[in-house]
């Protein structure tokens, strides 16, 4: 438990939580986890500590459980950070409603200036229309929050029971909004600076569901090589095997403390402080760490490792867009090298 291990980041409060977080276990659909998660009072806006404490535990078991988790906080903050549509959030916080978070578009990925989807005024709300993809849990969305051109600018509108269409990423739950015309709510007229504030809440924790997928990696390799035999002994006797199960765990360490550096930053800071440098060290260093230690827990499986019912072979899959999503590597190194440099 993090609240144990690394008790000088957290507060009053974090230890309980997380271990409601280590009880919980969801099953079935996105909805029914969603609606789980809010039976069990997991779904209460709470600090960006909190976030990374119910990720890492709820990741550590079952990544859909945290995709379920992690969706609704992107689809909440922004309404909250605008005070708008305070039903839809107390519906979504209870687990009645999935919300969905939709900004990127198939030619507004990394540089999400380049979206195309419109607003435009229809009497007393607004008509969108233009095409959301790789939108996390969208094929059960019952609301989304979607950012879209008004002339020059971008705002922030709310679409509910939004037109999607499935997409297959493996070990998610992704689709597309398709908007033709949908009517929608406006909930704010600055939308990128609602769309940024957002990654930047959720963006350190996205290290706390690596850090998870990373710790069960890690342990389903040790329970292995202590019962797996070659050469006369288990594979643990073995030199090299123990230098990587060494070498997984300090890249766990580091992971885990980059993340909750990068979390407790942001809960010091103050609300229009940014923290986005560490944000994005917390994440990168934590995601890149992930993979490492997972590509290491399949090999060291052997062919075990990668059957189709592996628990690490799961992992492997579960882990790869941790590095892509909510700013891939390179474009946090890229902002972290403006923080440093200055803008070329
Ligand atoms: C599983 C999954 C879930 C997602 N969920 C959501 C969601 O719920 N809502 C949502 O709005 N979006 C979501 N996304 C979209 C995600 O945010 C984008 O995939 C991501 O921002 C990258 O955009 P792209 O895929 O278009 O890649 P591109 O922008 O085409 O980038 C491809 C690669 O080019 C390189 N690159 C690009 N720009 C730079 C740069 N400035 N410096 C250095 N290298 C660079 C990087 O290596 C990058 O990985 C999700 C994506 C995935 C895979």
């Amino acid at each position: 438990m993090l609240t144990r291990t690394h008790a000088y980041f957290f507060a009053e409060g974090h230890a309980v939580l997380e271990a409601r977080a280590a009880a919980f276990s969801g099953a079935g659909t996105i909805r029914a986890r969603v609606a789980a998660l809010g039976a069990a009072g997991l779904l209460e806006r709470r600090d960006t500590r909190s976030l990374a404490v119910v990720r890492r535990q709820l990741a550590y078991r079952d990544p859909l459980d945290d995709l379920a988790f992690v969706i609704q906080e992107l689809g909440c903050t922004p309404l909250e950070r605008a005070g708008a549509l305070p039903e839809v959030v107390a519906e979504a916080r209870a687990g009645r409603r999935v919300l969905v978070f939709g900004l990127t578009e198939p030619e507004a990925g990394s540089d999400v200036r380049g979206i195309r989807t419109v607003a435009e005024p229809d009497g007393a709300g607004w008509r969108l229309t233009g095409t959301k993809h790789f939108i996390s849990n969208a094929p059960e969305a019952d609301g989304a929050v979607v950012f879209a051109r008004v002339g020059e600018t971008v705002g922030c509108f709310y679409v509910a029971a939004p037109p999607t269409s499935a997409q297959h990423v493996a070990a998610h739950s992704i689709g597309r909004l398709e908007l033709d015309g949908t009517p929608a709510t406006k909930v704010a007229d600055k939308g990128f600076a609602l769309a940024f504030a957002t990654l930047e809440r959720c963006r350190p924790s996205v290290g706390a569901a690596a850090v998870g997928l990373a710790a069960r990696a890690l342990h389903e390799t040790i329970a292995h090589v202590r019962r797996r035999h070659q050469f006369g002994a288990p594979l643990a006797a073995l030199p090299v095997v123990r230098l990587r199960v060494a070498e997984m765990g300090v890249e766990l360490e580091t992971a885990t403390l980059a993340t909750l550096h990068a979390c407790h930053t942001r809960d010091a800071a103050g609300p229009t402080e940014r923290t986005g440098y560490q944000s994005a060290v917390g994440k990168l260093v934590a995601t890149e760490a992930a993979q490492r230690i997972i590509d290491q827990a399949v090999q060291l499986h052997g062919g075990a490792g990668v059957e189709e019912d592996a628990i690490v072979q799961r992992l492997y899959r579960a882990v790869r867009p941790l590095r892509i999503y909510e700013g891939a590597t390179d474009v946090l190194y890229s902002a972290v090298a403006e923080h440093l440099l200055g803008a070329p």
